[in-house]
């Protein structure tokens, strides 16, 4: 079992652009996405939601491998910014793993 952290999603949520909690789970996101990674992104997503912050950072480089090209975000049904969520889990990457 995943250890969890309950601030993990206050943490990742300071940027105002992180709205993952609308994420429905229904899937439609992960079977448009050209990557065809698992985790991408609504896996992503959930994690976040949940408090896995250990999986997260056991899976930082698929997490940079998203080209951000919004297909994934054209077809969701509940309009989850998920380019921005994703540029959001990057940006607190960067800070607590690379301490940029
Ligand atoms: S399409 Fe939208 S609502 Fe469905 S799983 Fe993906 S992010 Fe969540
Ligand atoms: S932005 Fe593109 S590459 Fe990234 S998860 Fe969405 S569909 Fe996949």
């Amino acid at each position: 079992m995943p250890l969890v952290d309950p601030e993990f999603l206050a943490e990742v949520k300071r940027s105002p652009a992180f709205n993952a909690e609308a994420c429905l789970n229904c899937g439609v996101c992960s079977a448009v996405c050209p990557l065809e990674i698992e985790l991408l992104p609504r896996k992503l997503f959930r994690y976040v939601l949940l408090g896995f912050k250990d999986r997260i950072l056991a899976n930082t480089e698929t997490i940079y491998s998203c080209l951000l090209c919004k297909m994934c975000e054209a077809n969701c049904p509940q309009e989850v910014s998920i380019a921005e969520n994703v540029r959001a889990l990057r940006f607190w990457i960067n800070k607590k793993v690379f301490q940029l």
